[in-house]
């Protein structure tokens, strides 16, 4: 069989002029847009803005008195403004844009993104109908109405509404739904998960897996090291809108590694190690310890 190369560079000029036509639309439609970088996140802050040494936008968690006329600060950046989305310092920032994202809950929307067909399984068993939009590898499920934004709050199910981006590809199909109290609670259940713990770890106490606290386990350190460093590599290398989910699968499969060992085999300090990863990529605490809980219970 052979394998022919695929060739799908998304350019940088010949789309260009098409995602400012597009945001301009989507602007005059009351959804705030704003452009994506090769990777499908937004682009850095300027060197005024770099580290929120600015102090941030004022519509941030803690607003600031930023009015960066560039497209700093992710999301916050989202406008509906037509003379900021072709002022100079946009249009330069179009020209270079690999793809579009909107503001889901400045357009009064919930975005239930469903990473992969498990997730899309799941949710045409628990969610109402609704508009839905494809995917790379799943869809996005529109809801009118909106609520703070969630990583990881199922396997493969993100949350984006308030203060989070989610990617235009398109209009979808079907007639938006009121966002249900089922979407509602995935966001709840999550705020109420408590940290265990590991908060009152001030400085450098992280635990690290070592093979004195896995005296049942079959495998070899050696194993077990190169599968966490591996799994701790990938979920170093997303975004904080990634690094959840990829936190998940990687406890999934380190946990799935010991499903014929006696045990005990240190799952704890393995775990630890994967909050820490996704930590350091800004995943908020609770919702990466959730992630890696939730893995570690579905390795079955
Ligand atoms: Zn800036
Ligand atoms: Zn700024
Ligand atoms: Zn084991």
């Amino acid at each position: 069989m052979t394998h022919p190369t695929r060739l799908r560079r998304d350019g940088l000029t010949p789309h260009s002029t098409g995602h400012l036509t597009t945001a301009l639309a989507l602007a005059n439609r009351g959804v705030p847009v704003l452009p994506l970088r090769a990777g499908k996140v937004p682009f850095g802050n300027c060197p005024t803005c770099a580290d929120s040494a600015c102090g941030g936008r004022p519509n941030m968690k803690t607003p600031g008195p930023c009015t960066c006329p560039h497209p700093c600060h992710g999301w916050a950046a989202a406008t509906t403004d037509p003379h900021t989305l072709t002022s100079p310092a946009w249009v330069t920032v179009w020209r270079h844009a690999a793809t579009l994202a909107y503001h889901p809950g400045g357009a009064g929307l919930t975005v239930v993104d469903l990473d992969n067909p498990d997730a899309m399984a799941w949710a045409l068993e628990h969610l109402p109908p609704t508009r839905t939009v494809a995917t790379t590898r799943g869809e996005h499920w529109l809801y009118l109405g909106t609520m703070h934004s969630a990583n990881a709050v199922r396997p493969g199910v993100d949350l984006k509404s308030a203060m989070s981006y989610a990617r235009w590809l398109g209009p979808g199909d079907g007639a938006m739904a009121p966002l249900p109290d089922a979407v509602r609670a995935l966001a709840v259940r999550e705020e109420a998960t408590s940290p265990r713990g590991a908060v009152a770890s001030s400085g450098g106490a992280t635990a690290v897996w070592d093979r004195s606290v896995a005296t049942g386990c079959r495998h070899t350190e050696r194993y077990v090291r190169t599968g966490l460093n591996r799994g701790l590599a990938l979920v170093s290398e997303r975004s904080e809108s990634g690094a959840g989910t990829q936190a998940f699968a990687v406890a999934r499969f380190l946990a799935h590694q010991h499903i014929d060992c006696p045990g005990p085999c240190g799952l704890d300090a393995l775990a630890e190690e994967i909050v820490a990863a996704a930590v350091s990529v800004d995943v908020p605490e609770p919702y990466a310890r959730r992630a890696v809980t939730n893995g570690l219970s579905h390795a079955a």
